[in-house]
Parts: C-alpha cells; structure tokens; sequence
C-alpha cells in the first residue's frame, strides 16, 4: 500500500504557504524516488463554513489512514464570533487528541544567513540547534477538575489542575532520549520541583527511565524558569529539551525567537510510533497578510522536512530540503518578514519555486 499525506490547508496564510510545500512533494515525487498518494480536506474556519464543523469526522478518519498531515493554520476573525465548541482552534486540539499527539517537537534552528535576525548577538545564537519536546496531551491545560466558580460573595475562583501520571512522563522523556540518541546526546529535563508535587514525581520518572534504559545519553535537570533563563544567557549548552505541556508552551516560543522569525519555524507532533504525524509551521493564519502572496512558506516546508524524517523515514530527502533552504537563504532571497539589506524580496510562490530549483543543484551534487 502506498503511503499517504494529507495535506489540511486550513485558513489566513494556510492555503499559500501549503501550496508552497506542496511543490516540494511534486518534485520529490517526480524527481526522487518518492511515491506517495496525497489527500487533500478541511480544518478550521474553512471546514466549519464547509461541513458546520472545524475538523470533520470524516477528515479524521483520512488522517488516521495516513502516514502524515501537513497543516497550515487555523483560526481569523471572520470566525471571531462562532460557538467556543466549533472554533477553528477547537478543530487543532480536536485532531491532536483524536490521533493521540502526545509529543510536540519545536526545533530551534539558526541558519548562518538569518543570524542577524535574533534578537541575541551573533556569537550566542550562531550555529544554535536547539530541539524542544513538549508532552502536548496533558498536564494543565487538560487536568480536571477546571473551571470558574461563583463564590457568591461577589467574588470568582478560577481554578485548573496540574497532573502527570508516570506512564504520561516516561512516554515523553523516552521521545526525547531517542531523539538526543540522533542528535548531541544530551537531554535537559524541566519542571519546578521545588514547588509543585507533580514536579518532583516528573524528575523521579525521567530518573528512573534514564537509569533503567538510557543511561548512555547524558542528562541533567533544570528548574523551568531556570531554563528560561539560560536559553537567553546560553543557548547553545541545550540540544533536548523536555518538559511538560504548559512550561513547553513557553520555553518553546522563546527558544523560537532565538531564530528571529516566526516563519522559518517547523514543528512536528506524534504519537506512539508507526501511528500518523501532524506537522505544522509554529507561526498562525496571519489574517493581516493572507491573500497576498507575501507570507514565508519556509516554516512549511521545514515542517514536511519534519515529516519527511520522523514519518516517512526519508531523512535523506530531509536533508535535501534542508541543505535547499539554506542555498536559498544564503543566495540572499528573503520573503518580507525575514528581509534585511542587500537581500533580493521574493513572494510566497517564489520563495516555493526557488526552494525547488536549489533541490534541483542539492541533487546534482548529490550526484557529482
Ligand atoms: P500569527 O502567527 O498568525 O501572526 C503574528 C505576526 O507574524 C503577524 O504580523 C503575521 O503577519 C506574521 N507572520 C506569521 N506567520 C508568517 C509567515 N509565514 N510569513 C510572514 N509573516 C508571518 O499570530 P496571530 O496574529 O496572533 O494570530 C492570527 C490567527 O492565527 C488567530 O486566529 C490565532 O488564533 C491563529 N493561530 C493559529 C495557530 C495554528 O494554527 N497553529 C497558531 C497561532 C495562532
């Protein structure tokens, strides 16, 4: 059987830059040995105006027969107004529990040509490859009991709980022990410890799972706002990073502002392995550019690198689109929101076809 990707366009910016990395899977298909079948559905506002639903039932169950979904973005006012239950963001989380995405994967990738870009000097982000893993499916964002309470002395109690079990943080700390095997070998496990119960069991999990079948990858353990710290002062002692749903939440989009530009940022989120991933750029639907023409496809197209190595097992493709981004990047073409002085403008379409003639060169010299 044939493997497929089902590609979820979604809205805002969503169709153009999808339509980007759908190029790169045409010329992978007809140029390296890469035989997939594509679907193509809804999700978001798009699949609400469609089907009254941000991700339908039938849309699931394609996903689910798929070895990988590329997403783009969801959500923009035009949908400001709709039901809670049936906003387009409620069709991402929808997905993401349905298939089980319990490890969310952010790299934080610095490439030579954009490292003016950061915020930090040059020196402390230069040649930085960071990877963040974030347990996405539990922790505070799920924990019950939540909610709002009427304390009837016109005062409200708003409240929500914070809960790990062990299977939940062995689950994630072995993603990212076998993700470090592949990389730097050195996993940094976060929590607070010091002032949470849930704290304390994380560490004594990720202890006990290094020690019983990992203890070749070399581990430490950081306070999270420790953490936060040091990925200002130095980022580059980092290359996994680990740590549960809400403090990956923020020490995720830190890490990705170390590379000073929203859209050149992949993610990838998985299940157990064998089951299907969903890979989508960092970045949302930007309504203030969508239809323009204008919007960086690159975060797109790094994300189906994500799936083309964690999903397809193609990481020599993978490499491909990587080393073709960089040649681009380094020719000088920029998109608008990565734009700097002596670079050459280009739009979205643009900057999609010039990622496939680089492949094309990546190719040859593959070949040479
Ligand atoms: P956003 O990421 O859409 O945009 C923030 C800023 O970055 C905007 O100025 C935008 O133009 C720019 N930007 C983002 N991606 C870009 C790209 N690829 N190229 C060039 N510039 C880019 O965040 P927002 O404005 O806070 O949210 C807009 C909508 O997106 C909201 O409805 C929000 O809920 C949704 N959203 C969706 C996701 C997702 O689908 N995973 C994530 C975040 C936000």
């Amino acid at each position: 059987m044939t493997d497929k990707l089902v590609i979820l366009p979604g809205d805002g910016i969503g169709p153009e830059i999808v339509a980007e990395a759908a190029k790169v899977v045409g010329w992978l298909k007809d140029n390296a040995d890469f035989d997939i079948e594509i679907e193509h559905d809804l999700i978001g506002g798009q699949a609400y105006d469609e089907y009254g639903e941000p991700l339908a039932d039938s849309t699931l169950e394609k996903c689910r027969s798929a070895k990988a979904i590329l997403m783009g973005s969801v959500g923009g006012p035009k949908w400001d107004g709709v039901e809670y239950n049936k906003r387009p963001e409620a069709g991402l989380l929808r997905i993401r529990k349905e298939l089980n995405l319990f490890a969310n994967l952010r790299p934080a990738l610095v490439f030579d040509a954009l490292v003016d870009a950061s915020s930090l000097k040059p020196e402390i982000v230069k040649g930085l490859d960071i990877l963040i893993v974030r347990e996405l499916t539990g922790g505070v964002y799920f924990g019950e009991p939540r909610g709002i309470e009427d304390l009837g002395n016109g005062e409200r109690r708003g409240y929500n709980t914070q809960v790990y079990t062990t299977s939940e943080i062995k689950r994630i700390g072995a993603v990212a022990f076998d993700l470090a095997r592949k990389r730097s070998n050195k996993v940094t496990s976060c929590e607070k410890c010091n002032v949470m119960e849930s704290g304390m069991l994380w560490r004594e999990d990720i202890t006990a799972l290094h020690a019983s079948a990992y203890d070749d990858v070399s581990l430490e353990h950081m306070l999270a706002d420790n953490c936060a710290m040091q990925l200002l002062r130095n980022p580059s002692q980092f290359d996994v990073i680990v740590t549960d749903n809400l403090f990956g939440d923020i020490l995720s989009d830190e890490a990705a502002m170390l590379t000073g530009s929203l859209g050149m940022l992949p993610s990838a989120s998985l299940s157990e392995p064998g089951q299907p991933g969903l890979y989508e750029p960092v970045h949302g639907s930007a309504p203030d550019i969508a239809g323009q023409n204008k919007a960086n496809p690159l975060a797109t197209i790094l994300s189906l690198s994500m799936a083309l190595r964690y999903s397809f097992e193609r990481g020599d493709l993978a490499d491909m689109v990587e080393a073709a981004v960089k040649d681009v990047l380094d020719s000088g073409k920029r998109t608008g929101d990565i734009m700097s002085e002596g670079c050459t403008e280009v739009s979205c379409s643009e900057m999609g076809e010039a990622v496939c003639s680089a492949l094309e060169s990546v190719q040859a010299e593959k070949a040479a």
